[in-house]
């Protein structure tokens, strides 16, 4: 819709499944959006899944970097491509909202907020020098021989599977007696000869080797031994990013819609923690769909 004023009726900030579902279904609707995303290009999380095989009217279980690649002709079938900008701020005025980046900022008469989670903190005591990944893509462009994988939910066994499939040796260091994850992942992984998994073993200390690999110590029982490994990658869980807005926001986890008219959430980063990509795709739907109520109804937060 053009109101004459130039400014979109939406903006979409993130282009993981959550938003591009939001961003098309804003399109469709008829409205003018807007989507950005701090890499410039579509997918967010899902490019790190090893093989989507939930999600649903797939004609067969691809790898996530091919469901990206599905994401990005998804929006370039209706017209949108993400531009590359990470949002820092985001702040109200009387009748519309402005997102604003290290290089700019834009208006927007409606917010839809998909910028998914980030990993929490995890920094092991006696780990200077050594890089810990949290993120699996680095690791992929040349699998390490030997890789320790950290983490008993899907995100570590999933990790753990990946690279195992491309030849790695993967140890996956679990902190519990058991896997938080469960069903045919950790049958997989249990069944992978190229997969140790040491349940009941934290990592307490690293230190850089003079032939590259890292020396890991790890704790089990009270017992400590050493282990060598070429990379480290971490998958100890996901919190939700929320963007620094200038006015309070109230929301509930898993709801689109928020204290503050025209303000919508949705994906991974309205459920609270790492969720599919499915109902991440679903939520964006919704919340573009309330969108377009809030837009066609003409609602004022004045
Ligand atoms: C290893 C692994 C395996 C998985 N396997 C599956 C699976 O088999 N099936 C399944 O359904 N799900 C799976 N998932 C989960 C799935 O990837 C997520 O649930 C889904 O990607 C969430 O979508 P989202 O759009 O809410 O967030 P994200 O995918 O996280 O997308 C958020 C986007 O926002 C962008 N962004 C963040 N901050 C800003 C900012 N300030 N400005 C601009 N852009 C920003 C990011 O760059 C990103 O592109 C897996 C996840 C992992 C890690």
């Amino acid at each position: 819709m053009d109101d004459g004023s130039g400014i979109p009726d939406v903006v979409v900030v993130g282009a993981g499944p959550a938003g591009c579902g939001a961003a098309v279904q804003c399109a469709r609707l008829g409205l003018n959006v807007k989507i950005v995303d701090r890499t410039g290009t579509p997918g967010g999380l899902v490019r790190e899944a090893r093989l989507l095989e939930n999600y649903p009217g797939l004609p067969k279980n691809v790898p996530g970097a091919i469901f990206s690649e599905f994401l990005s002709d998804f929006l370039e079938n209706n017209g949108l491509r993400p531009a590359r900008i990470e949002v820092e701020r985001i702040s109200r005025e009387e009748d519309y909202f402005t997102v604003t980046w290290s290089g700019g900022s834009m208006k927007a008469r409606t917010l839809v907020i998909a910028v998914g989670t980030r990993p929490v903190g995890y920094s092991p005591e006696n780990a200077e020098g050594v890089t810990i990944h949290r993120s699996i893509l680095p690791l992929l462009e040349k699998p390490p021989p030997g890789v320790a994988v950290i983490g008993g939910g899907e995100s570590a066994l999933d990790y753990a599977l990946n690279l195992s499939d491309r030849g790695s040796k993967v140890v996956l260091l679990v902190r519990g007696s058991s896997f938080r994850a469960g069903g045919l992942l950790a049958e997989r992984v249990l069944s992978r000869p190229g997969i140790s998994v040491l349940f009941e073993t934290t990592l307490s200390g690293a230190t850089p080797t003079r032939n590259g690999t890292v020396k890991i110590r790890l704790d089990s029982g009270g017992v400590a031994f050493y282990i060598d490994v070429h990379a480290v990658l971490a998958a100890v869980g996901r919190r939700p990013i929320f963007p620094e807005t200038d006015f309070r926001v109230f929301r509930r986890p898993g709801n689109v819609e928020t204290s503050v008219p025209g303000f919508f959430i949705c994906g991974d980063a309205s459920l609270g923690s790492l969720g599919q990509a499915s109902i991440a795709a679903g939520q964006g739907v919704l919340a573009g769909t309330e969108a377009s109520r809030f837009i066609r109804r003409g609602k004022s937060w004045k």
